[in-house]
């Protein structure tokens, strides 16, 4: 697609989203929900996720429809404000300096990192309009041991390969370094499930929830990152925050960590 289409699509997508924005916080006022990217108090975060019925029945999590998702005024989904607590209070990400690779950076998650002036701060996506650097994550064009943080959310399960895509994680990682690697995922499916032939969206979307998502994974999600060499810490998010602050901040009580290293 031409740069200039798709670029005006873009604006056209963000201008519907401010009006949406503006329209749900001046209809929600109130100061029960709280956002920590932005600050802004409100009557509630916008509920956003997946429609489909696979994601209810297999209850995936961090994917399905959640009430309390979006922030109104910054954007900010549940699982952005969860990782951001996690990185402030059980990381020293903010304090030491740090070389970050961010695959297809959330764009709060984006602005924040890009603040902090201790961060050699790496963003990629395979799409050039989403990140500052275009790269495949299944041939990362970087040197091995080069990186100290690897933050990828939700973009295992879209990657045919996901286990090159892990490897090449791996590879770039540092010893002693760390990652996060959250994906959708079902606590009742023992194994992923997965289809890699040339299925229509809408079969995608009945299957795995998401038009363009090849999987769902299952409890052995943990092995299989495992089985690259990454030591698996599964960190569930009551043990970094109260139960007032995981509903303040429209959090999911049950997404867990996967917080990775490299020994
Ligand atoms: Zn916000």
């Amino acid at each position: 697609m031409p740069q200039p289409v798709k670029t005006g699509i873009y604006k056209a997508r963000l201008s519907y989203q401010r009006v949406k924005r503006f329209a749900f916080e001046a209809s929600h006022p109130g100061s029960q929900f709280g956002c920590n990217y932005c600050g802004t108090k409100m009557g509630a975060f916008m509920p956003d996720g997946e429609p489909h019925q696979i994601l209810v029945d297999l209850q995936v999590l961090s994917a399905g429809v959640r009430e309390h998702c979006r922030c109104p005024h910054c954007y900010s989904k549940d699982r952005d404000r969860l990782i951001r607590f996690f990185i402030e209070r059980k990381t020293h990400l903010l304090s030491e300096p740090n070389t970050v690779l961010h695959f297809a950076p959330e764009p709060v998650v984006r602005k924040w990192f890009n603040s902090l002036n201790n961060l050699v701060y790496i963003n990629a996506d395979l799409d050039p309009m989403l990140a500052d650097e275009v790269m495949d994550i299944t041939a990362i064009p970087l040197q091995k041991e080069s990186v100290d943080v690897v933050i990828c959310n939700h973009v295992l399960e879209h990657i045919p390969n996901d286990g090159l895509a892990m490897r090449e994680l791996f590879r770039v990682m540092k010893p002693g370094g760390w990652a996060i690697l959250q994906v959708p995922i079902s606590p009742i499916l023992d194994k992923t499930i997965e289809d890699l032939s040339d299925l229509s969206h809408a079969e995608r979307e009945r299957r795995f929830g998401q038009r363009d998502h090849v999987r769902i994974y299952g409890k052995d999600y943990v092995e299989r990152l495992m089985s690259i060499g990454f030591e698996v810490k599964q960190i569930e998010p009551s043990s970094f925050l109260s139960d007032t602050e995981i509903e303040h901040h429209g959090i999911l009580a049950q997404e867990t960590i996967y917080f990775c290293t490299k020994s």
